[in-house]
């Protein structure tokens, strides 16, 4: 099942399996949260502490593992530059130059950024439909009486 508990264990087996030279400068929480189409995660310190937020409707199996960790790694380089975290700011923007995706690349996942490409590509429009019919079907009825 894939819940806060299972995102923390991903985590962790990623950063200690493909970023063991990045220091943990602070606490980092990670959880699922909102619903959005064109937002897969985002990273934002609060306080002291990190917090890495996946998209939740990402929990359903119908999306791939491979998003979610596509995710995951994409907000760990964030981190590792020294965005939202304490480790010294590496950057002046987070994405300008293609900054993330080099870095992803020299750590190996350059097939698993083609695959996440094509997938949000061909097959995330229509699942996100499928996810939020109902609710979006539900707005427009309440719609009509505003
Ligand atoms: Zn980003």
């Amino acid at each position: 099942m894939r819940d806060d508990e299972w995102l923390k264990e991903k985590l962790e087996q990623i950063w200690v399996s493909f970023f063991p030279d990045v220091k943990r400068g602070n606490r980092v929480v990670i959880k699922f949260k909102g619903r959005s189409r064109d937002r897969f995660g985002y990273i934002k310190k609060v306080n002291e502490n990190t917090l890495i937020v996946i998209n939740s409707l990402f929990r359903d199996e119908r999306v791939p593992d491979f998003i979610i960790y596509n995710t995951i790694v994409h907000e760990l380089v964030h981190y590792m530059h020294g965005f939202q975290s304490p480790l010294e700011r590496r950057f002046e923007h987070p994405h300008r130059g293609g900054i993330v995706d080099r870095e992803l690349r020299k750590r190996g996942f350059d097939s698993l950024l083609k695959k996440e490409k094509e997938w949000a590509k061909n097959e995330w429009g229509e699942l996100y439909k499928e996810m939020t019919y109902q609710e979006r079907k539900e707005n427009s009825f309440f719609n009509r009486f505003i």
